[in-house]
């Protein structure tokens, strides 16, 4: 979309009101750049304070200066990957990786349409799962179907996976390691599949796809990123079946899911 002069008034003004806002601020001048890397084309002489240095949580590599001399992180993309679910599931193999191997009975592999718009991201295989060598098969699992087809869709027609393959003994959470080693063959698929939206089910799943320390309860309800991938974080299942009281809440986040897919359709699937 191209913009309006109306546009063009209205960022002529901001620029101004916060170069202004800049002089205030003791800044003696600007000068453009015309660097071949893609940010900054702007850098800020800043006469006193140093420049600010980037938050912790957000890596070095990934961030850049704006106008306004702060640091914000350059948006990275995920790129499509050609591997086949086959190859990712034959690399894992008979998976020895982490100790959750010891007391498995199957490997469980993320199953659904390949073609997805959409994808559910859990926490690890249950006893139901580990036993049928599927995901959400269990009571949480049933949950999960009426949830997928409260906003009008079959099972079979999203992508459910986790972020560990094998069951945790007494369906504990994995340890951070365990999911360091398993997590990278949940990213390969999903980088394969690009689903438009992905929600997360619960801290594990939210956690391990963000990368972030915020808990579900914070987070739940509120888009967030992945590579270029709306993110939905909401509550596990099986927390509803704990506390059906959170189902409310959960509906709601479902819909705006909905709401996005339906106002995105463009891709039959
Ligand atoms: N809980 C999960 O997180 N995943 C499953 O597959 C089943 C229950």
């Amino acid at each position: 979309m191209n913009p309006t002069s109306q546009d063009l008034r209205e960022l002529l003004a901001d620029t101004k009101k916060q170069l202004e806002h800049l002089r205030a601020l003791g800044v003696e001048g600007i000068r453009a750049t015309t660097a071949a890397a893609p940010a900054p084309a702007i850098e800020v002489r800043h006469p006193v304070a140093p420049a600010p240095q980037p938050s912790p949580s957000i890596p070095v590599e990934n961030n850049r200066s704006t106008l306004f001399g702060e640091l914000a992180p350059a948006p990275v993309k995920l790129t499509r990957s050609n591997e086949t679910f086959e190859q990712i599931h034959a690399e894992i193999g008979d998976c020895t990786r982490c100790p959750l191997h010891q007391e498995r009975t199957h490997v469980v592999h993320t199953e659904g349409n390949r073609k997805a718009r959409l994808m559910f991201v859990g926490e690890a295989p249950g006893a139901d799962e580990d036993a049928q060598a599927r995901p959400f098969v269990g009571r949480a699992g049933q949950l999960l179907t009426k949830i997928i087809e409260a906003i009008g869709l079959k099972r079979e027609e999203v992508l459910i996976g986790n972020v560990n393959r094998c069951r945790p003994p007494g369906n504990r959470a994995p340890t951070a390691e365990e999911a360091s080693m398993c997590k990278p063959f949940l990213l390969r698929e999903i980088a394969v599949v690009q689903p438009e939206v992905i929600v997360v089910l619960g801290n594990t799943a939210m956690k391990n796809l963000l990368d972030t320390r915020e808990g579900i309860t914070r987070l739940r309800g509120m888009f967030q990123d992945y590579k270029g991938i709306k993110v939905m974080p909401t509550f596990h299942p099986a927390y509803l079946l704990r506390d059906p009281s959170k189902k409310r809440e959960t509906w709601e986040d479902l819909k705006k899911v909905r709401d996005y897919l339906d106002s995105h359709r463009s891709d039959p699937c």
